[in-house]
């Protein structure tokens, strides 16, 4: 009979982790797919399919290398009324005398998880996750508080991109100017590796108990990576088709494909079957053989999002909740468009990012930024219904890189955290960065009246309505001199048609 139980949560699917090093016939580790973990937002049916099934996996896998495990379907887990109640039943049935977990990366379960000392006669104890490159209060260590001195301590400390004397490859730590173009109409793209997994089975099981989903799916296929050797595959493709032309076509926007040069390992990472070092070493021993194909700007640019961004959100995630959550510095109050969950609206940009996503559950970074985050931050949507979109509709979507992504990066509704000013544009940058333009309802070059590109009026009205908060940013001067050039009555008419624009949200 086994002593001490392990759980294993949903997102920590790391088979790397020393617990695993050894068979041991006192641990029972336990996985369980729960209704806490669907029903505490909306997900995407891809998502919910993708964690299960992963998790599946994981758990068959443990077994098959001698190790006891009792995974819990949510038919096991039906009459739980949470986690913690249902691991002192566990505990109570095996007579456990000790109960570890591995810190939870949500605020959410890191809090339910401490209650449990109280609530079990076994001990209980916290471990590593082994996963992340710092530790959770890494904010403290580093006083400067802005990615790019976090991203560099963290380059020097690890030895990556530097040459002998620890200075950085190329001579300079960001290659930004390099990259970020537009996509030439000419431009091939790698159709995206696609996995193939038949998870009709788990699919029935989620509608029996009527598990509320956004977004489509086809259960015969679905398309995301289950094992660490499939998203080792996955990571490969990159390597070979992608990595060549990230950092270039990074910010890219296009009708003619979804993913373009983007990794799409966010799932594997966050999920924990690959590790951030791994991705990063391998990447860079990847470019230092194929350095005729591969500038150091892609690799650089590459290496600076996981390295970099990755962490440093995380670390302000710990250091900013419970009350990061809560944040709405800008007092944004209306509701999100309909359009969101359906993808029906005239701006040919947002219908492809949001049809993207409904169809994929995934969409780049840039879309979301500056697509579908720009226009909930230009029409002031409440950050909770922003927030709960981006927690549900992404593949990737855990709170501890949501929220500090949504509600700071995209929505300024932190005051600046992490941006050090508004992620805010008009229809100037989605042409300048896509060809959504060309075929789309509304005229990319008119601010004013009905068919001028909605970001255009929408950009100003934002700008003028905040001029209280933002006048005296430096970053912003030229942008609010610019607003002045306009003449009395041309300034009117932009807000008028903003006005206008904002009363009719749903019908854009
Ligand atoms: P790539 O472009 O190939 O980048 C490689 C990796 O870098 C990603 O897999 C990811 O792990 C990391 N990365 C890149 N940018 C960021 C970032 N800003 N923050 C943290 N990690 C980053 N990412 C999530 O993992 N989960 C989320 O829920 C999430 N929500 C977001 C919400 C908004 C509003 C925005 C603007 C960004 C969000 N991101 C989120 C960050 C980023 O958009 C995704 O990580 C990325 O699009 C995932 O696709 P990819 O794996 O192809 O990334
Ligand atoms: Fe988007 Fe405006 Fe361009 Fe249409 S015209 S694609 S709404 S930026």
């Amino acid at each position: 009979m086994a002593r001490e139980l392990r759980l294993i949560l949903g997102d920590q699917l790391n088979a790397r982790h020393s617990w695993y090093r050894q068979v041991d016939p006192d641990v029972l580790y336990v996985m369980a797919e729960l209704r806490q973990e669907t029903d505490y937002v909306v997900h995407h049916v891809q998502k919910v399919l993708a964690f299960f099934a992963a998790m599946r996996k994981f758990s068959q896998a443990l077994k098959t290398a001698g190790h006891q495990v009792l995974y819990l379907t949510l038919d096991d887990t039906q009459d739980w009324p949470d986690l913690l109640q249902g691991l002192a039943q566990l505990c109570a049935t095996h007579k456990i005398t000790s109960l570890r977990y591995q810190a939870p990366d949500e605020y959410r379960l890191d809090q339910m998880l401490s209650r449990l000392p109280g609530l079990l006669d076994a001990e209980v104890f916290m471990d590593d996750t082994e996963h992340f490159l710092t530790s959770r209060d890494a904010w403290q260590n580093y006083p400067n508080n802005r990615m790019e001195f976090f991203y560099r301590a963290l380059r020097r400390h690890y030895r990556v991109l530097l040459d002998e004397a620890g200075q950085p490859l190329g001579g300079r730590w960001n290659f930004d100017q390099e990259n970020r173009h537009k996509l030439p109409a000419k431009q091939p793209l790698p159709s995206p590796l696609l996995f193939d997994e038949d998870v009709t089975e788990l699919h029935d099981q989620l509608q029996r108990h009527a598990i509320q989903t956004l977004g489509q799916v086809d259960p015969k296929h679905l398309i995301w990576p289950l094992t660490r050797k499939d998203a080792k595959r996955l990571f490969q493709f990159f390597l070979e088709h992608c990595l060549a032309d990230f950092g270039r076509y990074q910010d890219a926007m296009t009708d003619r494909g979804w993913s373009l040069f983007h990794s799409r390992l966010s799932f594997c990472l966050n999920t924990k079957m690959l590790h951030p070092l791994e991705i990063i070493q391998t990447t860079e021993n990847y470019w230092k053989t194929h350095q005729e194909q591969i500038s150091l700007a892609q690799v650089e640019g590459f290496i600076r999002q996981i390295l970099g961004w990755r962490e440093y959100v995380r670390a302000l995630y710990w250091e900013k909740m419970p009350g990061y959550a809560e944040m709405n510095e800008l007092a944004a109050t209306r509701p999100l468009p309909e359009f969101y969950w359906h993808g029906k609206t005239h701006m040919a940009c947002m219908a492809q990012a949001i049809q993207q996503s409904l169809e994929h559950a995934y969409a780049h970074h840039i879309q979301r930024l500056m697509l579908t985050g720009n226009f909930a931050l230009l029409t002031g949507i409440h950050p909770d219904q922003v927030d709960a979109w981006y927690l549900g509709i992404y593949i990737d979507a855990i709170e501890w890189v949501e929220l500090p992504n949504t509600r700071g990066m995209s929505q300024f509704a932190d005051g600046g955290w992490i941006a050090s000013k508004p992620y805010a544009a008009s229809a100037n940058y989605i042409h300048k960065m896509s060809d959504h333009c060309a075929g789309c309802h509304y005229d990319h070059k008119r601010k004013t009246g009905q068919g001028s590109c909605p970001f255009n009026s929408l950009y100003w009205h934002f700008l003028h309505r905040h001029r209280d908060q933002f006048c005296k940013n430096p970053r912003l001067a030229l942008t609010y001199a610019n607003w002045n050039k306009f003449s009395t009555s041309e300034q009117e008419a932009i807000l008028a048609t903003a006005e206008t624009y904002l009363q009719q949200l749903d019908q854009l």
